[in-house]
């Protein structure tokens, strides 16, 4: 008798899988593999057994069953722009949901209901047309549930709290198959868990967020370029800590293609003046070469930043910190000056504001109580350079740690990181009560390519 290789069984299945679903599969041999198992991050570059492209919770349960009885690893793909590229796995099953990207907008109820696999275009396209809005990222690609479900900071953090903090209920397609909701009335302690606790237990079918009212903010960009940056971004820091909650803010802090020190501050205003106060105070800073802060729709604002798509190589990490203070913005401002090349850049998104209002019993982010969170993220193309470049984020981190709040941001982390970095993000208690969802919903850890909280 011929003994059949493991991968002309698996060729079988895929026959047998393709006939049980709506979406498809697509497999190492198809055209469309190499542009479908792609991420974000060109870093990762992993080979999946099969992709399946689902279409709705069934074919999900479908792909799920598939990957337990054949004992395959599971990642799955809502947006593609993890860092960490848990999108994607080698030899493994991806469950693909980028073919499930409708958003219902209930302007009444004021809720958006987003697929699994929307992304903020999606959101915020939907939503605008009812001059209505939600806290979100900032890259129109990136995926609603996978930023909604790791914490979410953008441009309305500071009006109206982190991302997750709007999340009304959700469908998932847990990993025995079975169909489950969280709503404030139905399995609470999940709906508690997904305040945060990321992918970790079930694939969501289904996303509704809070809306809020919101015509127009006034944002865009300032830039400065020279030795004034250092000064430019203690008055950041100052306007961020005295704000009213009506303007978030985010600064960059790198070098240009001259090495000259660079930094970008992208506000974003939703009171009622035109030219409020703090944004005047940051227009008249010395080393300002770009201005295009203005009045605009809120949609426009989303469109402000973009990142090209599984292109660049990249490594981030970072820390929260209770404040920025002067030395450590003196450290970065050494260590960025040092660099010699602009490959890295130093993120800083403030978290004052509402992030501060919520109740703690909502879920169990901590890092809330942080005043920003500094990251460090690397950017460049060459694989040479893949080993010197991530060191350099790493000492650059490295150097922040002195002032760390405790954890690090689930949304930016790469693979790397320890699961202490994952548990202080919570705390302790907050962190054992998500293992004990855990074990509920997923006791063999299925969905373990996330910032994985471990049943046990
Ligand atoms: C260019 C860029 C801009 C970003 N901007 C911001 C920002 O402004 N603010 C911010 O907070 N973060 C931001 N992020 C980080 C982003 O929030 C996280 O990387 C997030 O995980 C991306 O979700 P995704 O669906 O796009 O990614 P994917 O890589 O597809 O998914 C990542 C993980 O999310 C989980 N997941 C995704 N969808 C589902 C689902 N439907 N059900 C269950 N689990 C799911 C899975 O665990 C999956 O492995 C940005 C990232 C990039 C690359």
């Amino acid at each position: 008798m011929i003994e059949r290789s493991v991968e002309s069984r698996l060729e079988d299945d895929l026959v047998e899988l393709r006939r049980s679903l709506a979406g498809a599969v697509v497999e190492p041999t198809d055209p469309v593999y190499d542009a479908a198992r792609r991420c974000f991050n060109a870093l990762v570059d992993r080979r999946p057994a099969a992709i399946v492209r689902c279409v709705g919770a069934e074919d999900i349960a479908v792909a799920l069953d598939f990957a337990r009885t054949r004992e395959l690893e599971v990642a799955v793909r809502g947006g593609g722009h993890n860092p960490a590229g848990h999108c994607v796995c080698d030899d493994g099953l991806v469950i693909d949901l980028s073919g499930m990207r409708g958003v219902a907008v209930d302007p009444v109820a004021r809720i958006a209901r987003a697929q699994g696999g929307a992304t903020w275009l999606d959101l915020d396209t939907a939503t605008h047309e009812f001059g209505l809005v939600t806290p979100g990222g900032i890259v129109g690609s990136t995926g609603v549930t996978g930023l909604a479900l790791g914490g979410g900071i953008g441009h309305l953090t500071a009006q109206l709290g982190l991302t997750c903090d709007s999340i009304a209920a959700a469908e998932l397609v847990i990993p025995d198959g079975t169909f489950v909701q969280a709503r404030p009335d139905e399995n609470t302690e999940l709906l508690w868990g997904l305040h945060g606790g990321g992918g970790n237990f079930g694939v969501v079918t289904s996303l509704e967020l809070h809306l809020h009212p919101l015509e127009r903010v006034v944002g865009g960009r300032l830039e400065y370029r020279g030795s004034a940056v250092g000064d430019v971004l203690r008055t950041f820091r100052d306007v961020a800590a005295r704000s009213p909650r009506d303007l978030s803010i985010q600064a960059v802090l790198g070098l240009d293609e001259t090495l000259a020190p660079a930094l970008l501050i992208a506000p974003c205003y939703t009171g009622s003046e035109l030219d409020p106060e703090p944004l005047r105070r940051l227009r008249v800073l010395p080393g300002l070469v770009r201005d295009t802060v203005g009045a605009r729709p809120f949609l426009e604002q989303q469109l402000e930043f973009d990142s090209p798509y599984g292109e660049n190589r990249h490594y981030w990490k970072g820390h929260f910190v209770d404040e920025l203070t002067d030395e450590l913005i003196d450290e970065l401002l050494v260590r960025t000056a040092g660099f010699r090349k602009p490959v890295v850049d130093v993120l800083f998104e403030s978290l004052h504001g509402a992030p501060k209002d919520v109740d703690p019993t909502v879920g169990g982010i901590r890092y809330r109580n942080a005043g920003f969170n500094v990251s460090v993220m690397g950017t460049w193309r060459d694989v040479a350079d893949d080993e010197s470049h991530i060191a350099l984020v790493r000492e650059t981190a490295e150097a922040i740690e002195p002032w760390s709040f405790g954890g690090g941001y689930a949304n930016y982390m790469q693979a790397d990181e320890p699961l202490e970095r994952v548990r202080a993000a919570f705390g302790d208690d907050a962190f054992e009560r998500l293992q004990a969802l855990k074990r509920q919903y997923d006791p063999t850890n299925v969905l373990r390519r996330n910032q994985n909280i471990p049943p046990a």
